[in-house]
């Protein structure tokens, strides 16, 4: 049987799990034939104990792009030699600095150049955009969104519903995952979408769940709480750059990203924002800045905001540029790889992931505990639409010793407690021998 995976190959692969192998020499002939393996080269890797980390905090904060270095001192030197002239005249003008990104930053998350903008925070964005979505009436002032959903996202959800006059206790709608399970069920986002359909605003979830990984058929829930009179947005700081998204085709209203993690730009680095089109021309309510009015009058200075008609009229300040230059280093690498031939591959290395899991839990037996995937696995065809590239994994029996022992054997996983690791091998920096080392490393701690 030949082991060679071209890249048409792929979906027949994944569908034959029994063609993976628990070897370093199976594992090492799959990276000779991924055709992404050499964006490895391209990064900078931890140094740990003696060896480069085996990195799987990707979905944390992305590893740094070797080429960041030389982006960011472009602008120190265009600063240096320019001062405030750079604006105009630095090699890249600051002046529309964030336009050079918008192409790169739309083919991410499968949108029109228009109708994205780097800008801000994750967390700002989020509210940014929720001054102009969330518009609460006492008829309608209703917000469903994911049960445990990422701490910032809740406090912005609860601020926002108080800012307007609401009790949050009252105007959010949480799905929980059923007893006994670790994901959401679509059919209770659906069910409550219905519930609620007469006082419902908004559902705001977040893409891909950050702690299970679980994603979200953002297409079918934006139909829901539209035919139910809603907007819908996500929060997508687990998606870019991890899945496939089409925010426009699937008509999303809002969405919003971080840069850090699978995007690799640099911690705290500059976040995006999407606004569909459809939304571009109708003058919603905002919190407006200079950044966000019409270019041709800005230095006009005068009174009067006129938004610029794209998803630029939601910017407040001029540009950061030292983290959008990091960005831009990081977008160039996903240009070339191409977010198609990525997902392709995180495909490949999450259905390996979990054949490894499988393995080490085979070989430790019943008796010593297992490791439980609570991420929706490839082959799973129950309620569950997918997962990108992380797997999280309840260690059962085991505490965050666990966690520490793969520290001490320079694997850097992430921990929550009680008893959860997640890892995200990434399709950018991962390989498979990643994988199979963190299969043997995993089974000699745990015996
Ligand atoms: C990482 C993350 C954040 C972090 O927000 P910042 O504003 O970038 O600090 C917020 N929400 C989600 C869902 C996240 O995963």
């Amino acid at each position: 049987m030949s082991h060679i995976i071209s890249q048409t190959s792929i979906i027949i692969t994944m569908s034959l799990q029994n063609t993976f192998y628990n070897t370093l020499e199976f594992a090492q002939q799959m990276d000779d034939t991924d055709s992404l393996h050499d964006f490895r080269d391209q990064f900078y890797f931890p140094y740990l104990h003696g060896r480069s980390a085996i990195y799987f905090t990707g979905n944390s904060l992305g590893l740094q792009p070797k080429s960041t270095q030389d982006a960011i001192l472009t602008e120190l030197e265009d600063w240096a030699n320019f001062g405030v002239e750079g604006h105009f005249h630095a090699r890249n003008p600051w002046y529309s600095y964030h336009e050079i990104l918008s192409d790169s930053a739309s083919k991410i998350v499968g949108a029109l150049p228009s109708e994205v903008v780097m800008m801000n925070q994750l967390t700002v964005n989020l509210h940014l955009l929720m001054i102009s979505f969330y518009r609460p009436t006492t008829a309608r002032y209703k917000i469903i969104c994911e049960a445990k959903a990422f701490p910032s996202d809740q406090y912005a959800l609860e601020s926002q519903i108080s800012l307007h006059g609401f009790n949050p206790a009252d105007a959010i709608i949480e799905i929980h995952p059923r007893d006994g399970e670790y994901c959401i069920r679509h059919e209770d986002i659906y069910e409550a979408i219905a519930l609620h359909q007469n006082e419902l605003a908004l559902v705001m979830i977040g893409g891909v769940n950050y702690y299970t990984g679980q994603v979200f058929d953002m297409k079918t829930i934006t139909q829901k709480a539209h035919q139910a009179g809603a907007y819908a947005g996500f929060d997508l700081a687990h998606a870019a750059g991890n899945i496939e998204l089409h925010l426009h085709d699937w008509e999303v209203d809002f969405a919003c990203w971080c840069s850090y993690k699978y995007l690799n730009s640099g911690p705290g680095s500059v976040a995006g924002a999407f606004v569909h089109s459809t939304h571009h021309q109708k003058n919603l309510p905002r919190l407006a800045g200079w950044w966000g009015h019409d270019k041709q009058t800005r230095f006009k200075m005068e009174k009067g905001f006129s938004p610029i008609p794209t998803a630029e009229g939601w910017q407040l300040s001029n540009a950061p540029i030292f983290s959008m230059a990091a960005h831009k280093a990081s977008l160039q690498l996903f240009d070339q790889a191409g977010m198609k031939q990525l997902i392709a591959k995180s495909k490949l290395l999450k259905a390996y992931t979990e054949f490894i899991i499988q393995a080490v839990n085979a070989q430790l037996g019943p008796v010593k505990g297992t490791l439980q995937m609570i991420t929706p696995l490839t082959d799973d065809a129950g309620d569950y639409f997918g997962s990108g590239c992380q797997v999280s994994i309840v260690a059962h029996g085991y505490g965050k010793k666990l966690f520490e022992d793969l520290l001490a054997h320079a694997v850097i996983a992430d921990w929550r407690e009680p008893n959860v690791i997640r890892i995200a091998p990434v399709p950018l920096y991962n390989s498979f021998k990643d994988i199979y080392e963190f299969g043997q490393i995993l089974l000699h701690i745990m015996k």
